[in-house]
């Protein structure tokens, strides 16, 4: 199976934020497996511009060194870096001055795609998106990307979203949040529109219950004081769980296209109930043997903020009333997993008499080992008479695709493609953005003023005890967090 690589057109992209640590490990090296792959046309540039003073032969040195540590250098032929560094510009530049934004504004091609990556922190981002305006930089047709996080909270989005609507349409505007940009994420909507098999059992006649989980083994490292003002809940759920909850739930979209995509999800958001407190579990991890605790590691023996959080969703509309949605993901777990598992009804009636629980189970792993698995019962081997046993229907994407299943572009490189090709299917408007804080928000303002405290769990396992109980309330119980 050969992968297709359709060039874009040419662009000017600018990395505001382009010495950072994300331009470093995640943009620059996939712009690089872009440019290998033949997806750079000739007259495409790239242009960091950042506060620090350097020269382009500078920031070319800086790119190959991101490169060599984060590029995966030997898929591209010989020779080809310095072609691709050839296409590197810098610019110093400040974000809240006049500095640099002349020089830049001499550099950019006002007849190619000009796109702007707000690669920066999200205070800097109404200042970049007025210079860019006030120096003359934009059109109709350019375009800003914006990182997350997108607000804390919902007056914090809507005032964003006001702050960039001054200069850009929302059609210009691209909010990143990289999960959508994973093979397997869009492989979500491939399998459920894609085939007939599943969508008229997606629903809650069909469907027990789903859970999805994102488990990271990982604390929080160096990154402590910026997570600690965030916790769990904004950092992963109100976006990353919530976009893949949307993807699971949403009804099908008339086409693929860009707002009919949005439109669907958006639904999906704004049918979601309120969650009871109890439906809810926080938690904290303890030190490990290598590791310090949640709360040494953020510098607060009394912080509040969760490491973990496990809850149970419901969506109020007709395919889904009834069938709840179990969300979990924190750090310092058991495994790196990140699931969604549905898991079906038993049989209304079985003719093999008292041999219950079986039921179909299917489970979309999106990291590590991307790949869907069916659960289906058949008959153990054997004589005997007919007892019945649950095996797995397992395909890998790397064994079912060969080379181009294991060659997973990255989720970023696939991201900015889509920005210069104009298209924002996998990108969150700013009405998604706005009702997924209205949700998180109560939620949130509720721990506060009931002033709960997170649970603690121990490194290396699979979460609080309390989330156990969270399904077992339900007589249900969770996926192993496995690799
Ligand atoms: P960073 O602190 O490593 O880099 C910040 C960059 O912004 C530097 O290049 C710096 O020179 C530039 N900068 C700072 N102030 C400036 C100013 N006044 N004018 C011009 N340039 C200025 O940050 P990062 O980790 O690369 O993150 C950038 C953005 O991406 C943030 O919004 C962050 O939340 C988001 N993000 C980062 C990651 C990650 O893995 N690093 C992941 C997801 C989202």
């Amino acid at each position: 199976m050969v992968s297709r690589v359709i060039p874009v057109d040419p662009f000017d992209l600018v990395i505001f934020g382009g010495t950072g640590d994300l331009a470093r490990r995640k943009i620059l090296p996939g712009l690089f497996r872009r440019f290998c792959a033949g997806q750079m046309p000739k007259g495409a540039r790239v242009i960091g511009a950042a506060r620090g003073d350097m020269d382009s032969a500078a920031y070319r040195d800086f790119v190959a060194e991101a490169i060599a540590e984060f590029g995966g250098i030997h898929s591209c032929e010989e020779g080809t870096l310095a072609g691709f560094l050839e296409r590197m510009e810098f610019v110093t530049i400040d974000a809240r001055g006049d500095k640099g934004w002349d020089e830049l504004a001499k550099l950019v091609r006002p007849d190619v795609v000009r796109a702007y990556y707000f690669s920066v922190g999200p205070s800097l981002f109404a200042d970049l998106a007025h210079r860019l305006n006030a120096h003359g930089l934009t059109d109709a047709d350019s375009r800003i990307v914006v990182e997350k996080p997108f607000g804390r909270d919902l007056p914090s989005a809507k005032a964003l979203n006001r702050d960039l609507a001054m200069h850009f349409d929302e059609s210009q505007i691209y909010r990143i949040d990289h999960y959508l940009g994973k093979e397997t994420v869009q492989n979500l909507m491939a399998v459920r529109f894609g085939n007939m098999l599943f969508e008229p059992l997606w629903n809650s006649q069909y469907v027990d219950h789903i859970q999805i989980t994102v488990a990271e083994t990982v604390g929080v490292g160096g990154r402590g004081e910026y997570y600690d003002k965030s916790g769990a809940m904004r950092d992963m759920v109100q976006n990353h769980l919530m976009q893949l909850l949307c993807l699971i739930a949403m009804e099908p979209p008339s086409k693929f296209d860009p707002d009919a995509v949005r439109d669907e999800k958006l639904k999906v958001i704004r049918a979601l109930d309120d969650v009871e407190p109890y439906h809810i579990v926080r938690g904290q991890y303890e030190a490990s043997e290598s590791e310090p605790g949640y709360r040494e590691a953020v510098g607060d023996p009394r912080t509040r903020t969760e490491s973990y959080i496990a809850m149970k969703v419901g969506i109020s509309n007709w395919r889904w009333a009834g069938t709840p949605f179990y969300l979990r993901t924190g750090k310092m777990l058991k495994a790196r997993s990140s699931e969604i598992t549905v898991v079906f009804k038993e049989l209304n009636h079985s003719i093999f008499g008292e041999q219950s629980d079986h039921r179909n189970v299917l489970s979309i792993r999106l990291q590590p080992n991307e790949g869907i698995t069916l659960g289906v019962t058949i008959k153990e081997p054997g004589p005997g008479g007919m007892r019945l046993v649950d095996v797995p229907l397992d395909m890998s994407f790397a064994e079912a695709l060969g080379a181009d299943g294991a060659d997973q572009t990255d989720a970023y490189e696939r991201l900015i493609m889509d920005v210069i090709r104009g298209n924002q299917t996998l990108f969150m408007r700013g009405d998604e953005v706005e009702a997924a804080w209205a949700w998180t928000d109560p939620i949130i303002n509720g721990w506060e003023a009931r002033g709960e405290v997170p649970k603690t769990y121990d490194a290396g396992s699979e979460g609080p005890v309390d989330a156990v109980q969270l399904l077992a309330r339900d007589t249900r119980v969770w996926r192993k967090v496995a690799p």
